[in-house]
């Protein structure tokens, strides 16, 4: 690859990394932010121990999806497993980010998933925030069950853990990292004055043409 085109990529996860701090979605040395190298089972991550405000880009660890480094320096986040899962089911996904935002893991630790209650949820996340059982946290297990209860949406809650989310750029996985902390916020605070009133199915229908051309990244069946 290109050193200038690595650069880029480089950039884009310091950009994204410090965004979602910015936003305080993370705290210092945790979360993590990666993306996918076109065409390569590589990809670029923040380091463990990621210090957010002093991230710069030769700190980001270039890997295979095996596990192989490919940088000297910086170590990969113990989490990677959880964004190779999703580069190697996903064609579509390019980015992946990871999060202990804490409205969202606090519906995470009392597994309460966030159901349909705003339009934005259908467009960007393609429905419901569902809670993916406890797995070992830098295990393969987790990014597994991660999948499976992501189904066609591009976010989950990782049971007492906290938010993973993916998406075809960086500038949608950011988006999708603080909509989420956003709609977990909201529906706690709801809950607090009454029962939320849900998006119909049929509203939601409408709103899932938006998702399924401009943000989805699940693999679709082909038509026999
Ligand atoms: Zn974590």
């Amino acid at each position: 690859m290109e050193a200038d085109k690595e650069d880029q990529l480089r950039i884009e996860v310091v950009n994204g990394a410090k965004a979602i701090f910015t936003k305080g979605l993370v705290e210092a040395g945790e979360g993590n932010v990666s993306i996918r190298i076109p065409k390569k089972d590589e990809l670029f991550i923040t380091p463990s121990f990621n210090q957010y405000t002093t991230l710069v880009k030769n700190e980001i660890v270039h890997m295979k999806f095996d596990g192989t480094p490919l940088s000297s320096g910086k170590l990969p986040s113990t989490e990677y497993r959880l964004h190779v899962a999703i580069y190697e089911a996903r064609p579509k996904a390019n980015c992946v980010i990871h999060t202990h935002s804490p409205f969202a893991t606090m519906l995470s630790v009392v597994q309460k998933k966030i159901p349909v209650i705003m339009e934005e949820q259908i467009v960007f996340i393609g429905g419901s925030v569902d809670i993916a059982e406890f797995g070992k946290a830098h295990t393969e297990e987790i990014g597994e069950k991660a999948l499976e209860v992501m189904g066609m949406k591009n976010g989950v809650l990782l049971a007492n853990h906290g938010v993973l989310v993916c998406a075809r750029s960086m500038g949608h996985v950011v988006k999708l990292a603080e909509l989420i902390e956003k709609l977990a916020r909201i529906y706690w605070g709801a809950l607090q004055i009454g029962e939320p009133i849900l998006i119909s199915e049929e509203d939601c229908q409408r709103f899932k043409k938006h998702f399924d051309s401009l943000f989805a990244t699940y693999v679709k069946k082909r038509k026999r």
